[in-house]
């Protein structure tokens, strides 16, 4: 059975989905709900097994406060597939399975080794919107590249980041996080242009994209890989 995932939803409707990665990150996840809350968005949160594992309470906050929830592995390891881990920590708390799976750093064949990632009710979620918020300590950056990027249109599916994946507590804390910076533009600019912001339980999702192996993960570092990618395009 070839893997199949999504970039987008339907293009006839004006519903964008804003997506957030590696969390749940206390106190900066409460503040992404606040700033979502308050202007009438949802979103939906892709959350790592061991943080959950670590802040359940927080990983609650984002349910009760009416966001969907994903699975984004474990660990986040490179070359390990584990969403079933991932999985039972998340549906222990969440009372039922996740309906959403993002490979992290995109590498889809970790979803090969995974019973959860393959179940076909789940569905693997890319995104066609990647302002690489992580990469930007400029808050007004991360609007611009959102806002401005060409495929943004109905449907779009956006992906941003309230954590990081580091176990370097210190690290993770310290770290600045302009998305949450940027986030409130981001938001308002998207629906001053008609746009619905709404979590991926109330979005169609269409044209799944059939992923082949290319080779590509058996490189073993994210920079070695970035590399091969460039070189590949
Ligand atoms: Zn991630």
């Amino acid at each position: 059975m070839p893997l199949k995932y999504y970039t987008h939803g339907r293009r006839d409707q004006m519903k964008v989905a804003l997506t957030f990665d590696d969390g749940p990150n206390p106190p900066r996840t409460d503040q992404v709900i606040e700033i979502l809350n308050s202007r009438g968005a949802r979103g939906t949160f892709f959350v790592l097994g061991k943080w959950v594992e670590r802040w359940p309470e927080a990983f609650l906050r984002i349910v009760d406060k009416g966001h969907a929830v994903g699975n984004h592995s474990h660990l986040h390891q490179t070359h390990l597939g584990d969403f079933d881990r991932a999985e039972a920590a998340i549906g222990n708390l969440l009372g039922r399975p996740t309906q959403f799976l993002r490979a992290h750093y995109f590498n889809f064949f970790t979803c090969l080794y995974s019973p959860v990632a393959l179940a076909p009710e789940m569905k693997i979620v890319d995104a066609d919107v990647n302002p690489a918020d992580y990469a930007k300590t400029d808050p007004d950056a991360i609007v611009e590249a959102t806002l401005n990027d060409p495929a943004l249109a109905g449907g779009s599916i956006i992906d941003l980041h309230d954590s990081t994946e580091s176990d370097d507590d210190a690290l993770r804390l310290a770290r600045s996080l302009p998305m949450i910076a940027a986030l409130p533009a981001i938001v308002d600019g998207l629906q001053a242009r008609g746009y619905e912001l709404v979590g991926l339980d109330e979005m169609e999702l269409v044209d799944p994209v059939e992923w082949r192996p290319d080779g590509r993960g058996t490189f073993a570092s994210a920079a070695v890989r970035s590399m091969v990618n460039k070189i590949g395009d």
